[in-house]
């Protein structure tokens, strides 16, 4: 399996990375997950961008451009077999020792990784729904950082799984935020509700997808907060994310939410959506 190492495509097994370097010290790192369909990326541009505003949010210096990063991409899908599945891309902010809190000096060089794995549309559960919970959101409160230190997020998707469900939907006091691994948005008396960019939430590239097909179907969008009580009394709720698209929610909790409607806003999006896929990646 090939996998890109700093600025270079090598074997998996050829990868050295020290035990001091920050990403497995401290956590000090973003990442992006980029879907691929049919041999091909998936808003690429809209993600390579994320990447690095997460970077310049943590004050680390990027060591190649975006198209130098938009060039070994390419190069990796390129040797890569993978039709369906995802690129994972991590950048560190290197190896420094001795260990030390603060920010090494810029000639610390951060470290790039990434890699391809497979994985199918999850069609099931896209049809059906996702069951989900409600947890409080114990996170930080600089969540627009896309960074690997994820152990807020993933205590949560475990509680979530601890309960039989997909994902945790998550609230700081009575209002909604986001969800463990996805960003949320209700639907009431035909208007979609999501809450705003800002710090609380992860600015999702999935969103960005949605939103112009909801302006390209004429559904008003309102980018504002809402209640957990508004949430549950919504007439549809969906989640979005990279890998799990447009997902219809049967369940919170104990609420259902019938999901078998034909020509919900839900579905409109969801058939939106795969339209825009079939546009940038064929089929
Ligand atoms: N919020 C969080 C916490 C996430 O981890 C994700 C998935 N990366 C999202 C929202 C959705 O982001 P995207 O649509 O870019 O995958």
């Amino acid at each position: 399996m090939k996998v890109i190492w700093g600025k270079e495509i090598i074997d998996r097994d050829k990868v050295n990375i020290d035990f001091e370097d920050r990403g497995y010290q401290f956590g000090d790192g973003v990442y992006e997950v980029i879907r691929i369909y049919n041999h091909t990326y998936f808003c690429v541009d809209e993600h390579i961008d994320r990447f690095f505003t997460s970077a310049e949010k943590i004050e680390m210096r990027m060591p190649l451009t975006k198209a130098e990063l938009k060039a070994l991409i390419t190069d990796l899908l390129r040797e890569s077999a993978v039709k369906n599945g995802s690129i994972y891309i991590q950048m560190t902010r290197g190896n420094a020792s001795p260990r030390d809190h603060s920010y090494p000096s810029q000639d610390v060089v951060p470290l790039l990784t990434g890699s391809i794995t497979a994985s199918e549309r999850k069609i099931d559960k896209m049809k059906n729904g996702m069951r989900t919970t409600l947890e409080d959101d114990i996170r930080w409160l600089r969540c627009d950082i896309k960074m690997i230190s994820l152990l807020g997020n993933i205590m949560l998707k475990h509680e979530a799984h601890k309960k039989n469900a997909d994902e945790a939907i998550l609230h700081r006091g009575d209002i909604i935020t986001e969800c463990s691994s996805s960003n949320v948005a209700m639907v009431k008396d035909g208007a979609i509700y999501t809450h705003p960019d800002g710090n609380l939430i992860l600015p999702g590239i999935t969103k960005i997808v949605w939103k112009s097909c909801a302006e390209k179907l004429n559904i008003p969008v309102y980018e504002q907060a809402f209640t957990t009580e508004e949430l549950l009394n919504a007439d549809e709720v969906f989640i979005s994310s990279t890998t799990k698209e447009v997902m219809p929610i049967s369940k919170i909790d104990d609420k259902t939410f019938d999901v078998s409607k034909k020509g919900s806003i839900t579905r409109l999006l969801q058939s939106c959506y795969e339209k825009e896929i079939v546009k940038q990646c064929g089929e």
